[in-house]
């Protein structure tokens, strides 16, 4: 695919000036040195399926390990949105490293910090960022296959859809409802839909992809504090178009549970 010209300056500009950017880990509990060994090789994995995809962090990225004792890996995480940017996770370190790379909590909370924090009232739009992103995350790490992505991708957007009971209200609308009825994943996956339609755009008519935008605005324009429309509109003007704002209100506007197609195995390309 060929990247337009002013998209490969910002790149170029924004790759050498993050090149100090690294991961600092914290321990608030004890935990051996093995352990420290399997979690850091865990999250330098994930960090690097990030960066295969989008590039670097313009910043360091704060990781905070908390002990926990769960059947899965890692019962709990949350991102750290303050001064720092990370996440910290709860994790149970009894867990095998295969475990920890099948998980989906570190692929998921890392890809949060692509996007800067945007609030409560918009938090649809940073869940399906970090639902969508964390499929291709694990595809790139290699936890999954192309086939097995396909087939997630497929799964929890039929599931999301099947769960949906507002056929005549947009999904914008009604994501109050479904966070107030713990319908977490018909949330999450909705707002994903926003992002596999923008990424079918750009590459069917902007010669680019979400994830060559993605890593022209984490140079540019992340280490600035964003608002929802503050975002698309960067968006927008890094591809010169109106293109994810009015995808944007094209999905505000839209009755059902947001429209997606069959999902083939290029969603991964
Ligand atoms: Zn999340």
């Amino acid at each position: 695919m060929i990247v337009p010209r002013i998209l490969l300056l910002v790149i170029f500009v924004g790759w050498s000036s993050a090149s100090q950017a690294e991961l600092r880990f914290f321990y608030e509990d004890r935990f051996s040195e093995s352990e420290q060994a399997k979690l850091e090789t865990w999250i330098d994995e994930v960090a690097g399926g990030i960066e295969s995809l989008v590039g670097p962090y313009p910043f360091d990225v704060h990781i905070r390990f908390a002990r926990a004792r769960s059947r899965e890996p890692v019962p709990w995480a949350n991102t750290l949105r303050g001064r720092d940017q990370g996440v910290r996770f709860n994790v149970d370190p009894r867990h095998t490293l295969e475990d920890f790379r099948r998980d989906w909590t570190a692929p998921h909370e890392l890809s949060h910090l692509i996007l800067p924090y945007l609030g409560r009232d918009d938090a649809w739009f940073s869940e399906g960022f970090a639902s969508y992103m964390q499929h291709q995350v694990m595809y790139a790490t290699g936890a999954w296959t192309r086939e097995g992505i396909t087939q997630r991708y497929q799964r929890r957007l039929d599931e999301g859809a099947r769960k949906y009971k507002y056929p005549d209200r947009p999904y914008v609308d009604v994501v109050h409802k479904l966070r107030a009825q713990r319908k977490f994943r018909t949330l999450y996956w909705g707002g994903a839909v926003y992002f596999l339609n923008l990424d079918q755009k750009l590459k069917a008519n902007h010669n680019t992809s979400l994830r060559e935008l993605l890593s022209t605005y984490l140079h540019c324009c992340r280490r600035h504090r964003d608002d929802l429309d503050g975002v698309i509109a960067s968006f927008d003007r890094l591809i010169r178009s109106e293109v994810s704002a009015k995808e944007l209100a094209r999905f505000r506007a839209t009755p059902g549970f947001p429209h997606y197609g069959r999902i083939d195995p290029s969603v991964v390309d």
